[in-house]
């Protein structure tokens, strides 16, 4: 299903609007590489509307029951699953991505966390109010902490803005979205379809590009920050959003270990291996690309993840068989293939990792042996279809290594043995360790990273609360 998607313009207090200088940037097909809109290019004078019409809003929103702000939330969550396939349509051709995984995944990750969220609002906790001081009762307020910018990846666009704007909608926070300069279409789509069920200014939409991200930052009336993006990026927030002391949540890179030990079935779990590692083209937080194999299945287990590779059927975003997309754009490509490049002598290259002759930002999906812990492609995300793995002596080694990257967003473990099993997830520094399985997230659990993959959590009611403000309230008795 093609979809027109042009001239995408700002959403600020309810309305579409150019940006003030009538700036734009052209926005591509990944999988073409063909233009398919032209998005506003916003600049600080754009954001600062948007801020005060959030701020002008938050007056009214922020004292809506949580009753009021649930139904608006499940109303939106409805309006998005019953334009899901028109959605699903955007998304593939802006992020140039599988059009039947967008409809089987990601548009049920969208709709799903919002009616978490909706039913969140009317959910959140304080301690018991109480006579902790004699002749005096306290109790707690959580108070929606007020305006904030929230700025989106490339990767799952739509769903990582929900993952935004559900929690702090449902807190009583009004919001500045923005969305990657390369994949604004479906933030346009969604404003859209919350013009006719949010007030005017709770949620504000800003295109363009990391100066539009910045504005953000800095402006003196946004009272929280929240990225979901790259660890240079979320440090760069941190420094600057410090001036303010700002309020900040940062969802980052991932560079997520595999621990694989010799008791499993190594078909089986090479072909779950290879969906997580190679979903979304690798370009996801969480991919299950760097792989930790036991010595004694390590040549098995290489030889079966480079069959999976080689299983990866990459082609047409609209064609069902589909299982592999391109990248989001030839920069990121470049970004993956100056990795392959700078391979050590000992990698081995053992499938994959070149242009395949097709239109748009496409690259066979890699295997690659031989790597050492301190090499740079086990130490920095490649964010591509580039699977890695490395063969470990024993368990404490697996572990070791498993730790010692720069990130701490998610890993997983494999084995048949429950006591080791419990011993690794415990012993593994992650937001996240799956037992037997990876990738997986679900709307009641937290997920957020440990170390550089930053702090604050998206999903789950830890989500909701870290859009609050915990205000104590104390009554004196006698007066
Ligand atoms: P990025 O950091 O380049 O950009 C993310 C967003 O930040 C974009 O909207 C960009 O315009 C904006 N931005 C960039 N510089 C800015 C600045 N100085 N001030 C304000 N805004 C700025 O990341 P990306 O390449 O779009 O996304 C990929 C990254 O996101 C990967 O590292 C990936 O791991 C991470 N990611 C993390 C999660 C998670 O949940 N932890 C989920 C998805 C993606």
């Amino acid at each position: 299903m093609a979809v027109m998607v042009s001239n995408l313009q700002n959403f600020i207090d309810g309305e579409f609007v150019a940006s003030r200088e009538g700036a734009t940037d052209p926005v591509l097909n990944p999988a073409t590489g063909e233009e398919i809109a032209q998005a506003a290019r916003s600049d600080a004078g754009d954001v600062d509307r948007a801020v005060k019409a959030a701020t002008a809003a938050f007056e009214t929103w922020s004292r809506t029951t949580p009753a009021d702000r649930a139904l608006a939330l499940l109303r939106l969550a409805d309006a998005l699953e019953a334009n899901g396939d028109e959605i699903a349509a955007i998304e593939s051709q802006n992020a140039g991505k599988p059009i039947e995984s967008v409809k089987a995944d990601e548009i049920p990750a969208i709709v799903d966390p919002l009616r978490f969220f909706a039913g969140a609002a009317r959910c959140l906790e304080g301690k018991a109010a109480m006579e902790y001081l004699e002749g005096y009762t306290s109790y707690v307020r959580r108070e929606p902490v007020g305006v904030v910018g929230q700025i989106a990846p490339w990767n799952y666009p739509l769903m990582m803005a929900i993952w935004k704007i559900g929690p702090a909608l449902a807190a009583g926070c009004t919001t500045v979205l923005k969305p990657s300069p390369t994949t604004p279409a479906s933030a346009v789509r969604l404003a859209e379809l919350a013009a006719d069920i949010l007030p005017k200014g709770v949620l504000n939409v800003v295109l363009g590009d990391n100066a539009a991200g910045a504005a953000l930052v800095e402006h003196p009336d946004v009272a929280m920050v929240s990225l979901t993006g790259s660890v240079d990026t979320g440090k760069w927030i941190a420094e600057h959003a410090a001036s303010s002391l700002k309020k900040v949540h940062l969802e980052l890179g991932g560079k997520a270990p595999v621990v694989v030990f010799d008791d499993v079935d190594i078909d089986a779990a090479a072909e779950a291996i290879a969906g997580f590692g190679y979903y979304n083209a690798g370009q996801d937080c969480t991919a299950a690309t760097r792989v930790l194999s036991s010595t004694k299945i390590h040549d098995d287990l290489v030889n079966s993840l480079a069959e999976q590779a080689k299983g990866q059927v990459l082609g047409d975003t609209d064609s069902a068989d589909t299982t592999l997309g391109p990248l989001n754009s030839a920069r990121q490509r470049e970004r993956v293939k100056g990795f392959l490049e700078r391979r050590p002598d000992h990698a081995e290259v053992v499938t994959g990792g070149k242009e395949p002759d097709r239109p748009g930002f496409y690259l066979e999906p890699a295997v690659i042996a031989g790597l050492r812990q301190d090499d740079e492609m086990i130490q920095r995300e490649i964010f591509g279809p580039v699977i890695t793995i490395q063969q470990f002596s024993d368990e404490a080694e697996a572990i070791a290594w498993a730790n010692s990257t720069p990130y701490g967003l998610a890993s997983s473990v494999w084995t048949r043995d429950v006591s080791r099993a419990m011993r690794v997830s415990a012993a593994l520094r992650f937001g996240c360790v799956w037992i037997n399985s990876h990738g997986l997230l679900t709307s009641e659990m937290p997920h957020g990273g440990y170390k550089q993959s930053g702090y604050g959590k998206d999903l789950s009611m830890y989500s909701v609360e870290d859009y609050t403000h915990v205000k104590h309230v104390m009554a004196a008795h006698d007066f």
